[in-house]
């Protein structure tokens, strides 16, 4: 069953449904980047000089200042769930993860749901293209541990890859040393889709709140993420394989600051804003609510749950977002954006359907040579 609902694009019998999936311009690479704990207001309470690359993701591609988390909770490992999984944390769709510290050796997603929870991971990787998880914090060991070569769903998509959904998986708690590690790998293998995830908002936050005075440890360490997402964006433009067809995804999985030193109050508006940016190729230059008016509705200060007719663009939208645009069906199982439906491109943009053909066609051979 696994096998069918991959490989089926989702798309909808009606009219509505069907404007709403025009598949975006294929790119061969997504890289997916939550900073923890980045509020929105953080990035425009400051000026472009202070935070070049940031205001350069929001320039230069589609985003949003006003995205949500996960209805649920706003905190860190369900609302990364609902990032790769393209589920809400609770309801009957829900992935049901709600610890937000390291899992028991062997505990995985789908133990805990009592069924197999499938990812961003098991849609490219099953379609032979790779996947890489990069991550400053110890407790994202459970995306290794659900999506290794045990606890992994078959691949019975086209060719058997294996079961381990996640090609590189590193862990460093310290940021800099992680994008290192991720810049240097990728100019060596680029791969199809990567997750990489900055601790320091949080962090800073955690030990001296989310001080939006200027100079306070908290604005100082979203200066740092800057300087960090700029490396990411300097090797994307400067190597050969990712310039000019790669895909960035940035958002957060919570604000802070509307509870002590934390963020876990889930209803407190400091704690559910977060910016949601999309930039690089095929990517339209605008406002994501702008963009997408008739499929999400700018939520002013409210938190919509997940029954509200209008609903604004989530954190979990990103998983089917990256798939959206490397021409791959939505996650098995998953809710939010399942239906593509969250535009960061204009329809007039498209290719031409031979030229969308040839690029859709690279990334097997790429990933290929590179196993
Ligand atoms: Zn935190």
């Amino acid at each position: 069953m696994f096998a069918f609902l991959l490989a089926v694009p989702a798309l909808a019998a009606d009219d509505e449904s069907e404007k709403a999936a025009v598949m975006p311009p294929q790119a061969m690479h997504v890289i997916h980047i939550s900073v923890d704990g980045l509020r929105a207001d953080a990035v425009t309470r400051r000026s472009p000089e202070d935070l070049p690359n940031l205001y350069r993701l929001r320039n230069e591609g589609a985003f949003t200042d006003n995205a949500r988390t996960d209805f649920y909770r706003s905190n860190t490992l369900p609302n990364h769930t609902s990032q790769l999984t393209g589920r809400a944390v609770l309801g009957p769709n829900g992935h049901g993860w709600t610890k937000n510290s390291d899992p028991e050796p062997g505990e995985t997603l789908h133990s805990h749901h009592g069924e197999y929870v499938a990812s961003v991971f098991d849609v490219v990787h099953d379609n032979g293209l790779s996947t890489a998880l990069y991550t400053t914090k110890s407790k994202f060991v459970l995306f290794d541990q659900s999506y290794d070569g045990v606890n992994g769903a078959p691949d019975l998509v086209r060719a058997d890859n294996g079961r381990d959904k996640i090609d590189r998986f590193h862990y460093d708690s310290d940021t800099e040393t992680v994008v290192d590690a991720f810049v240097r790998d990728v100019e060596r293998e680029q791969y199809d889709y990567a997750f990489v995830h900055l601790r320091d908002p949080d962090s800073a936050g955690h030990r001296f709140n989310w001080n939006m005075r200027s100079g306070s440890s908290y604005l100082s360490s979203i200066e740092r993420v800057d300087r960090l997402v700029g490396q990411i964006l300097e090797t994307v433009t400067s190597t050969p394989g990712l310039a000019g067809n790669t895909v960035i995804i940035l958002t957060s999985d919570h604000g802070g600051g509307g509870s002590f030193h934390n963020h876990g109050d889930p209803a407190h508006i400091e704690n559910y804003t977060i910016p949601f940016y999309v930039w690089g190729f095929g990517i339209a230059p605008s406002e994501l609510y702008a963009l997408n008016g008739e499929t999400r509705l700018h939520p002013g200060m409210s938190r919509p749950d997940y029954e509200a007719a209008g609903q604004p663009v989530r954190n979990g939208d990103a998983a089917n977002l990256a798939l959206a645009h490397l021409g791959l069906p939505a996650v098995p199982g998953s809710t939010l954006n399942a239906a593509f439906d969250l535009r960061a491109f204009r329809a007039d943009d498209i290719p031409s359907p031979s030229i969308a053909e040839e690029t859709r066609e690279a990334p097997d051979t790429a990933t290929a040579s590179a196993r």
